[in-house]
């Protein structure tokens, strides 16, 4: 029986998690089930919204790097018209729709437009990915910070971050849309003061079928960010909470998936 806990002309930001459905919250199945038109991006899994009515407009705006299907103000636009026709709406986000997911941009749209809207939290990528590497992003005394930064610059832009306070040894940096500019990452961070040898694991397709782990030092991340990553969505994790990473006994316990293995020279972090 349908869910009907969205009332109509309502919005709801949902956060899908890192693409397995497993780490969806209750709250997003429900909302999920819930919704008469899903708004959803290119990163939300296929087990996800397999999740969704058979009566449901499923209405894909994904935005991949550079492939832009739909302009946010575009997306505003049908979040708002669809709500004010009456549908239970559901705008469907990869991760946490609070990380680099554009959500005040569609909250404050829907405010304007008198349209009520709520959100629901996810499981963001850096989350997904540090489970699956079984260690903790933040150690007692050694990492004592978590940054959440994005590395994504528009074409011929400078990245213009804070290289100096991101630089710090004490510190787990979780890098999203950060494969494009790992040479940079790298660069300015080693010039900021991080020592070469910092460890760093790069996950690709967390919680999903293809995910893979490489497991580097900052140093090396640019040819690892170039030989070993795929098509698929990657954080960059950097810090010494990364050194408690042990590839194979991840390997072993996540029987049959397929494992890069370093390159020839390169050094695993652990
Ligand atoms: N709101 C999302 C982030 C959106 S930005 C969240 O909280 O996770 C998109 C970036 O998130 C990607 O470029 C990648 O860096 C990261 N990402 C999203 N899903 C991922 C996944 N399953 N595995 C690894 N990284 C992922």
């Amino acid at each position: 029986m349908a869910d009907t806990s969205i009332p109509p002309g309502t919005v709801w930001l949902v956060g899908a998690g890192p693409g397995d459905p497993e780490l969806l919250t209750r709250k997003a199945e429900r909302l999920i089930r819930s919704a008469s038109v899903i708004f959803h991006d290119a990163l939300v899994g296929p087990g996800v919204l397999a999740l969704a009515l058979a009566t449901a407009r499923m209405v894909p705006v994904g935005k991949r790097s550079g492939r832009h299907s739909k302009d946010q103000a575009t997306i505003d636009r049908l979040i708002v018209d669809a709500a004010l026709a009456g549908e239970r709406v559901v705008r469907l986000k990869g991760g946490d729709p609070s990380i680099f997911g554009r959500s005040n941009e569609e909250l404050e749209a829907c405010r304007a437009a008198g349209v009520p809207v709520h959100v629901c939290p996810g499981v963001t990528a850096a989350s997904a990915a540090a489970a699956s590497l079984g260690l903790s992003l933040t150690l007692r005394g050694l990492a004592r910070r978590l940054t959440f930064v994005t590395a994504h610059a528009r074409a011929g832009e400078e990245l213009g971050l804070d290289w100096r306070a991101l630089a710090d040894p004490q510190a787990t940096l979780a890098v999203y849309m950060g494969k494009a500019a790992a040479p940079a990452v790298s660069a300015r961070l080693i010039e900021a003061g991080l020592v070469p040898d910092t460890p760093v694991v790069l996950v690709e397709n967390a919680s999903l079928p293809g995910e893979r782990h490489f497991s580097t030092r900052l140093d090396l991340l640019p040819l690892a960010a170039r030989t070993a990553l795929g098509d698929g969505p990657a954080v960059i994790l950097i810090g010494r909470s990364l050194a408690g990473f042990v590839p194979h006994a991840v390997d072993v316990a996540r029987t049959g998936d397929k494992k890069v293995t370093p390159e020839p020279g390169e050094a695993p972090a652990s």
